[in-house]
């Protein structure tokens, strides 16, 4: 039988790269290795008619859960022709960080909010107007509180039998919005395991007729926004409470930098209100629902652990942000 490879990659849609992706058929029992593989670039935002080659390189392989069988899916990175990175290539870059670091030992769990829509509205917001306001719709139970469970639970299931490593899922504060949480893994692991469950995520709901959005402001008004808290530890974080402080004032100092790659729109998303700190200001307390970064109460108490950068949009591209933070942290603890 011969073996189905979905090549699936980031494409140069700006602000917010897009993902996109293509089959390949290969014979059965072929070289482990799978082959790298091109694409039109001048269709992706990726390059110029005259010149619009762009090479697909394999990263990160996993089970196709959608396919079943022997077929796979291949998260890819992009290169020009002369296999150097692509300019769109963000993994390259959050690599090289990862490896200098990697003996603080950073891990990542990232907690991915989405929103379904159908018919050009949030998934149970009524026609042409407004469901009851938040309050019983976070974490609830029942038809009138939750929308879209089949296709949470349905990408749920395929992100397992894919092998990543989902750690829970939740229903978000507004209707048919969700929230699903990749890790504790390391910069790269995390980042790639993010995009697949993305995939998989646009993948699934496309059968149910729903589409998924990780617009970071959704719904405008007194609606909450859409992110992804990024939770972050390193080896000395994980037994010794100073380096959590250390980390907090890490973060704190290098802020605007931090905000500037976190997901376009995030001026509209941290307004100070829904959960969220103003973009203009950094902050950090424990238990703080309205801080910049929050230190879980469990992690006071323990005096070691990790910490919540509350501030990624739902849109982030997780190789900007964890490379980011990797960075910016272990380069401070030292
Ligand atoms: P919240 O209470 O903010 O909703 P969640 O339970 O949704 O938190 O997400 C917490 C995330 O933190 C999970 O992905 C979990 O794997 C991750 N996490 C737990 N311990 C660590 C750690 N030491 N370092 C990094 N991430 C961690
Ligand atoms: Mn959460
Ligand atoms: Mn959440
Ligand atoms: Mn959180």
């Amino acid at each position: 039988m011969s073996i189905k490879v979905e090549y699936i990659w980031i494409d140069g849609t700006e602000p917010t790269a897009r993902l996109r992706s293509k089959t390949k058929i290969l014979p059965a029992g072929g070289d482990a290795e799978l082959p790298i593989w091109g694409f039109d670039g001048s269709s992706t935002g990726q390059a110029p008619g005259r010149a619009s080659d762009c090479v697909l390189r394999p990263v990160f392989t996993a089970p196709d859960p959608i396919r079943g069988g022997p077929h796979l899916l291949a998260l890819c990175e992009v290169l020009d022709t002369d296999l150097t990175p692509h300019r769109t290539n963000t993994r390259a870059a959050c690599l090289e960080v990862a490896e200098r670091f990697s003996d603080h030992e950073p891990l990542f769990g990232i907690e991915q909010e989405y929103t379904f829509f159908k018919d050009g509205r949030p998934l149970g917001f009524p026609a042409g107007g407004f469901p009851a306001p938040q309050g019983f719709y976070y974490c609830g139970v029942g038809a009138d509180e939750v929308f879209g469970r089949d296709v949470v639970e349905a990408h749920l299931d395929a992100c397992l039998t894919a092998g990543l490593q989902i750690s829970g899922i939740n229903a978000e504060v507004m209707p048919g919005q969700w929230e699903f949480q990749v890790g504790p893994l390391g910069p790269i692991e995390v980042s790639d395991q993010l995009w697949l469950a993305r995939w998989l995520l646009y993948r699934v709901a496309e059968d149910f007729g729903i589409s998924a959005t990780l617009a970071p402001k959704p719904v405008k008004g007194d609606w909450n926004g859409a992110g992804a808290h990024t939770n972050f530890s390193t080896r000395q974080m994980r037994s010794d409470y100073s380096a959590i402080v250390d980390a907090c004032e890490a973060l704190g100092a290098k802020a605007a930098e931090h905000i500037a790659h976190y997901g376009a729109g995030i001026e509209e998303r941290l307004t100070g209100s829904h959960e969220t700190a103003a973009f203009t200001t950094f902050s950090y307390g424990v238990s703080d629902r309205g801080a910049s970064v929050r230190i879980p109460w469990q992690v006071e108490v323990a005096k070691k652990g990790y910490i919540e950068d509350r501030r990624p949009n739902a849109n982030m591209d997780p190789y900007q942000v964890t490379r980011l933070v990797t960075d910016t942290v272990c380069s401070a603890l030292g």
